[in-house]
Parts: C-alpha cells; structure tokens; sequence
C-alpha cells in the first residue's frame, strides 16, 4: 500500500526476486510526500551533529549506488557552506563535520569517488565560487559534495521497472478496507476515477503510507487498536528565480540555528526547508505563510540579491512521517527508520529517499520470510534504473512531434505525454505537469504547458470535453491557493 518512493522500492524488489505483487496507491505516485522534498541524495552532514553515523555511513552507501544505478535522476552537486562571524556554527566543527562525512563515504562506486572531495575557502576564494554571498561579516567557506535527485521522476521510474519485473501497479486506487480471514488479507479497492470497487488478497500486506501509516494499521488492527507509531512534521519549500545563484548552499537560519538549502535548479532555486510539528490531514498539507517568510529572511541573510523583492513562483509544503522519538525539537527527531512487524502486516515508518533502496532490501526479505517462499537474491543495488526510457521516448518523437516550451529549460513534448500515459502510469493531468516534467519549478510555466498537455493526454485517455476542463481545474485551482499563501506571506 503507497506509490510513494517506499512502497515503488517495495514493490520493485520483490517483484525482482520473483514474488507476485499488487501496489495500490490512493493518488498518483509519488503524489505524497515523495515529491515535496529538498530532492537531495544525501548522506545528512547535519545528522552529524546528532551522532547518527550508522545512518550517515548507510546513506552515503546509497548515494553511491544511486549514482551509479540511476544517472538520470541523481547527480553530484558541489555544496558551500559560508561561515559568518558571530552566527551558526564555528567553522572548525564544521570542518571536522565534512573530514568525517569524507571518511564516513570511503569505498562505494567510482561515480562517487570525486564526492570525497572538500576545501576551505577564504572569504575572497567563497566570493569568486558565489558573487551573490555577503561579504559583511563573511570569515570564509566549506566546500563538499552532495547529489540532486529528481525526486518523483526517480519514483516513477522505479515504478515502470516494477511494472516491467511484473508488478501490478495501479494508481488513484485507494484501501478502503482491510481485514485479515484465516491468515489471508482481504483488501477492498476503489478507483478514485472510475469510482468502481473491487477487491484483493493477499497473504502478506507492506504499508508504505507514509504519514498515512497510522490510519493503515487502524485500519487493519482486529480486534485492538495499534498504538500511534509516526509523528508528523511539516516542510515547506519554496522556489525563486536562480538571478545568477552559482551553487548549492547549506545554510544555518539565524533564529533557530536549523540547517536548511537553498539549491539551483537550471533558471530556479529551491529554497528549504522548514520542521514544524503539524498534524494536519496529510491530503490537507500546504505551505503557511509564516514558512514561506522564514525562508526568505533566513536566505536574505546570506544571499541577500536572490531573494531581495522576489516574489517566489512556486511554494509547497510536504509531511515527513518520522518514527515517534525523543527528539524534543522535530529537527532533532532521529531520522532512522523502523519496520513494524504485526504479523503479516509490515508497516515502514520513517526513513529518507535517499536509503529507499536498501529499506526495501529489507523488507523484502521480512515478506519473504513471512510468506515462508525462498525469495531470489536482491538485486536493486547492481541493476540500472529506466535504462531503456530514453531510447523509448526517442522512439515516440519519430511520431508525436509537438513540443511546448513554456520558459528556457522547462519545456514538455508530445512524446513524453504519450510515454508518461502509456508507461508511467500518468491518469491526470496534474500526474504529467507536476510529477513527469520539470514544469513543477514555476506555477506560469505549469499553467502555460496545461493547455497543450491536457490536449496530448485527450488524444491518448479519449476524454471529453467536460473531463478535459475538469482536469484544467483541479490544476489551476490549488495553483490558486498557493499563490493566495504567497501573496500573504510577502505583505
Ligand atoms: C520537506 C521534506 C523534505 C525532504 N527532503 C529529503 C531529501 O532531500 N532527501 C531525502 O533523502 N529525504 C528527504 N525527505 C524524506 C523523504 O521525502 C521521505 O522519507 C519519503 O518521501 C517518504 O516516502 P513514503 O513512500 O514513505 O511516503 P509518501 O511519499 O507519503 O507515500 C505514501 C503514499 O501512500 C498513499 N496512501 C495513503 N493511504 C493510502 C490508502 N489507504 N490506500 C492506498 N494508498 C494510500 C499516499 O497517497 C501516498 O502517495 C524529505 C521529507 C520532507 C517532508
């Protein structure tokens, strides 16, 4: 249960080593917390300062594996981190941090190799690296590797490469009832779309729900209920023009101290992210003005031309589902994940993108173990991801030629549209402009390609004309909402 990057992983792997296997997931994939993160493959220098090391060490090992299974989506970034006089942390520890984030990456791939790299930079050597940083105050910078992922591409990929294995992937199809008869899971299914019913059995259920967990095993909890096993932590992102941003920076927010990103993303940069306990319905979650404010005025600081009378285009909030800790502050959570065995339901609770890969090993061989089957090996730390995609896109251009080109570097073609319908599971309109396309940076080029995409889709999904403007609508409106928090966050 869940087409987030947990369940996709799940389904992937045991779908791999042989087992049958059917993933409902109640919205699009990755639509989610899985595609409202700071879209890094990272080992988590600031779970440094919390000692979690065995997580920091796992996390690089699979920052490696990413880099090298899954090119496309993941890509080495060269991080600064600037050090100001009389704010955040003392550049010494900070360079201790990075000397052990180098050695903790020792080993791993050769496309992880040059990540180990790091320097120090005098105040003039960090001006040249980033003309936009302040220099008052400015005593210098660190320098270290990190990678950027294109998060729910990577997610969907993943599932198409379930799918091929033979998995049955079927989206906006939600669990609305799961009962265990005699050892065997009866599950109900209701297509969002189509609003038919059906069911399901199985003999081993993964809830990968991610801030949904507890309401799954609520569900599923005959006769008892199952204690609350997940806190739920609110992030907002927003995106800005890049106006020259050079690099990715860690950044320290003056009034908390918390570590937060600003990152470039071609013409844009992502800033984020907040931590603020939030229980709201994870379907409800969207970025508060107050968030929104706090990244500008905690990024003014240090770059003070990028967010300097700029209106953000984009802003969007996610939850994190984090295992229940003693953490006081949500930042100082541990962000270690946990699998809950009740039985033959196994239920995943936090955990980060970037170890999707080797959660999934594991539970996997706890769905193995359970079924009492003899699974195949795990094969997902060798085997490439959508290495076939382009070369199956390409094929598609030879026919569908149109392309929309909303701004420079955000553009969509008739041939993704058509691939993203036919192979990665896209039902809605939203599915392609906001989880298929690089269109999600700025909401002018999402509303401009909408026209054109809602077209494209029409020629596949045959829709009508009232379903073709009702898509439009479930696109615009929610564009309208967050532009309303934006418009609040800047009076
Ligand atoms: C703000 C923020 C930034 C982050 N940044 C990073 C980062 O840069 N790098 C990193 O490694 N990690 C990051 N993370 C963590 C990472 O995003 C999460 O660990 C991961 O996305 C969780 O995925 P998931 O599959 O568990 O949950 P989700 O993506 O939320 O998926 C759960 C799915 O379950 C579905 N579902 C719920 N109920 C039902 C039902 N009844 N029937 C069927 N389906 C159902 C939902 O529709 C949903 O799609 C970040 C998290 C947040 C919140």
């Amino acid at each position: 249960m869940g087409g987030g990057i947990h369940g996709v992983a799940v389904a992937r792997d045991a779908a791999l080593r042989g087992l049958y296997v059917l993933l409902a997931e109640a919205g699009d994939l990755a639509s989610g917390t899985s595609s409202r993160t700071s879209k890094l493959v990272h080992g988590g220098i600031r779970y440094l300062e919390n000692g979690q090391f065995s997580l920091v060490r796992e996390s690089l090992r699979e920052r490696a594996i990413l880099l090298e299974t899954a090119p496309r989506f993941v890509r080495p970034i060269p991080f600064l981190i600037p050090h100001y006089r009389g704010s955040g942390r003392s550049p010494f520890i900070v360079e201790v941090g990075i000397r052990l984030y180098a050695t903790l990456a020792r080993g791993g791939s050769a496309a992880a190799r040059p990540l180990r790299e790091h320097h120090h930079l005098t105040p003039d050597e960090a001006i040249a690296r980033e003309p936009g940083l302040d220099p008052k105050d400015l005593l210098g910078a660190s320098t270290y590797w990190d990678a950027q992922m294109e998060d729910a591409r990577l997610c969907v990929a993943i599932a198409t490469d379930a799918a091929r294995a033979g998995a049955d992937i079927r989206t906006y199809t939600r669990v609305t009832k799961l009962s265990n008869v005699d050892g065997t899971w009866r599950a109900r299914l209701r297509d969002q779309i189509e609003e038919s019913v059906s069911e399901a059995t199985a003999r081993v259920v993964v809830n990968a729900a991610g801030p949904w967990a507890d309401e799954v095993r609520g569900m599923a909890a005959e006769p008892g209920p199952l204690p609350p096993a997940v806190r739920t932590t609110r992030g907002t992102h927003v995106v800005v023009p890049a106006r020259g941003l050079r690099q990715a920076h860690l950044l320290s927010a003056r009034r908390d101290g918390r570590v937060f990103f600003a990152v470039p993303w071609g013409e844009h940069a992502l800033l984020g992210t907040t931590d603020v306990d939030d229980a709201t319905a994870p379907e409800r979650i969207a970025p508060p003005a107050e968030d929104i404010r706090y990244l500008l005025e905690e990024t003014r600081h240090a770059l003070p031309e990028l967010v300097e009378g700029v209106r953000p285009v984009r802003a969007f909030a996610g939850l994190r589902s984090l295992l229940r800790g003693k953490g006081v502050v949500p930042w100082a959570n541990p962000r270690e994940h946990r699998i809950l065995a009740d039985g033959t339901l196994i239920t995943l609770v936090g955990g980060k993108y970037t170890t999707h890969r080797s959660l999934a090993e594991r539970v996997t061989d706890l769905v193995a173990e359970r079924l009492e089957k003899r699974a195949g090996p795990c094969r997902t730390a060798t085997t490439p991801v959508a290495p076939d995609r382009e070369r199956s896109v390409e094929e598609l251009r030879s026919t569908r030629r149109e392309r929309f080109t909303a701004q420079p570097g955000l553009s969509v073609g008739e041939a993704d549209v058509a691939f993203a319908v036919r192979e990665e599971k896209a039902r809605r309109l939203e599915d392609v402009l906001l989880r298929r396309t690089r269109l999600w940076l700025d909401a002018r080029a999402i509303r401009a390609a909408a026209e054109p995409v809602a077209r494209w889709m029409t020629a596949e999904l045959e829709w009508s004309e009232s379903r073709r403007q009702e898509e439009i609508r479930r696109v615009v409106e929610p564009l309208e909402d967050e532009e309303r928090r934006i418009e609040e966050a800047m009076r």
